[in-house]
């Protein structure tokens, strides 16, 4: 039996792997896909403290290093279900079964896709979806805002502040998010609404150059130079619903100090009920989370 089973090798999962080491527990790290989470899927991080620029590969291969120098053991494997046992906790993966003293989830989101053909080819060059991750790339260019909520209001208002124009396209005939977002845009000369049109596909040969959208009056092709995509966050909990509460989205519900309603079960990163999904944040949650548990196995 280890004594803290990570599920998930984000930022927040490796965070958590590395304070656990440095506290002398026996750590065990589950990663379903590519080790270091979302970030490997962004070409350059411009936010992440002590790197100008750096490429998501680049960082998440300098975290999971770092971790391995620590004597983590990671595990390639995707957790299907979890369960209490009477010492602690056994997670079921398709591979094998994994015995801890305590878990950490920090499983992320997955950011919802349209789904639509040329989408995968351009993510991360020409698709993005975070203004405030990739906004400032697209500095006096032309871009388009795929989503009507919230998160895609507030995407359209930061970008308006450095693109030369922006066009939100918006399935529905109306926006669900705040009517005061739609207010603030509104009054902005370079952003164009586009409603009852949803986007059919991505253009270009290299660089992404266009989108086909469909909407009443037929189809066009809007020129663009880059797209965020901003129709929800999936987060993925699913393997641990038997374990923890999940609140209405998925996301397990708990405050900065990580805890949730299971006792030696950790959250952490962006599948928290939280307000900023980043690395910053997510790495505040691994160091939190590990802590925790190390006050939790000490205190058994
Ligand atoms: C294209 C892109 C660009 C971004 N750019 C930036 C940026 O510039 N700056 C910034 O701060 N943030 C950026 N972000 C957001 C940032 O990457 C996330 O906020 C951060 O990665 C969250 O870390 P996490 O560890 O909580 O989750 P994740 O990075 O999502 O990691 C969770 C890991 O858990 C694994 N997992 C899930 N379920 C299971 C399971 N059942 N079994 C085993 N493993 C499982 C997943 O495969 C994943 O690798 C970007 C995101 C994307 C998609």
């Amino acid at each position: 039996m280890t004594d803290i089973l990570v599920i998930g090798a984000g930022p927040a999962g490796l965070t958590a792997a590395l304070y656990a080491r440095r506290g002398e527990k026996e750590v065990t790290v589950v990663e379903k896909g590519a080790f270091g989470g979302q970030m490997t899927f962004s070409p350059r991080i411009e936010n992440y403290p002590g790197f100008e620029s750096v490429s998501g590969t680049e960082l998440a291969d300098a975290m999971v290093g770092q971790v391995l120098a620590q004597g983590a053991s990671l595990e390639p494997d995707e957790i299907k279900s979890i369960e209490k046992t009477e010492g602690g906790f056994r997670a079921v993966g398709e591979f094998g079964s994994y015995e801890a003293k305590t878990v950490i989830i920090a499983a992320g989101a997955k950011h919802r896709q349209l789904g639509v053909e040329g989408e995968n080819r351009f993510t991360g060059e020409g698709i993005s979806y975070c203004a405030v991750c990739d906004g400032a790339f697209y500095k006096g260019k032309r871009v388009a805002v795929i989503g009507g909520g919230n998160s895609a209001l507030q995407e359209a208002v930061l970008l308006s502040e450095g693109c030369e124009r922006v066009t939100l396209v918006q399935n529905l005939d109306y926006f669900t998010g705040e009517q005061k977002l739609v207010d603030t845009l509104k009054t902005k000369p370079n952003v164009d609404f586009i409603t009852g049109t949803v986007v059919t596909e991505f253009l270009g040969e290299t660089d992404l150059t266009g989108i086909r959208i469909s909407g009443k009056d037929g189809e066009r092709v809007l020129e663009v130079d880059g797209v965020f995509v901003a129709i929800g966050l999936v987060p993925q909990n699913g393997f641990a619903s038997g374990l923890v509460s999940l609140d209405k989205w998925g996301y397990v519900p708990s405050g900065e100090n990580t805890l949730t309603d299971c006792e030696g079960v950790f959250v952490a990163g962006d599948c928290r009920s939280k307000g900023i999904r980043q690395i910053a944040t997510a790495v505040a949650d691994g160091a939190t989370a590990a802590l925790a548990a190390i006050r939790y196995i000490d205190g058994m």
